[in-house]
């Protein structure tokens, strides 16, 4: 039984940090938003973690990029929001990055797919992510995006399932 409100907290942070080690430059703000009555769901929270540090790696990644095209006044932003609804809960990750092309769109979740330059990316996160959140626990793996103001990944698990 996990709270994804803490583990949503954990990772985030965990990340975070993580990018900071190497990157003592990097910055950017952190919010949340957490659905008080959030279940506890029947989750392998060490796959889920791994689904949220590759989202959040991406959120970071995407953000740092659009902080050195310089903008004025752009201000840097990673959100984590949980929702408790019916049927599911969800776990949304968002960015004011650089967002997703619609040429791209298609091709997220695809192994090996990349726009990183090498030696940055591997293209597996988010087709592994998917994988584990659809095959594993039988929930959705969702992104909303609008290139050059944010994206939005959304994981849905649903309750029926995982109760
Ligand atoms: P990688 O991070 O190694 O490139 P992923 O599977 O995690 O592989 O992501 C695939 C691609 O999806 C990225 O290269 C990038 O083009 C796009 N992408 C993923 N998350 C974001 C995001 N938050 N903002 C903008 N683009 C993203
Ligand atoms: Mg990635």
């Amino acid at each position: 039984e996990t709270d994804l409100n803490a583990l949503a907290n954990e990772y985030m942070r965990l990340a975070y940090h993580g990018l900071r080690a190497k990157d003592q430059t990097f910055n950017t703000a952190l919010t949340t938003s957490f659905d008080e009555k959030l279940q506890k769901v029947r989750v392998v929270p060490q796959e889920i973690g791994r689904v949220l540090l590759n989202l959040f790696n991406n959120a970071f990644y995407a953000v740092q990029q659009k902080q050195q095209q310089a903008i004025e006044g752009y201000k840097p932003e990673v959100r984590v929001s949980t929702l408790q609804l019916k049927d599911r809960v969800e776990v949304r990750v968002r960015d004011n990055g650089t967002g997703i092309p619609e040429k791209v769109k298609s091709k997220l979740f695809q192994p090996f797919f990349t726009t990183k330059p090498s030696g940055q990316g591997t293209g597996l996160g988010l087709s592994l992510s998917f994988d584990i959140v659809t095959k594993g626990h039988g929930g959705k793996l969702k992104v909303d995006s609008q290139e050059g103001k944010f994206t939005e990944f959304i994981i849905e698990l649903p309750l029926e399932k995982l109760h």
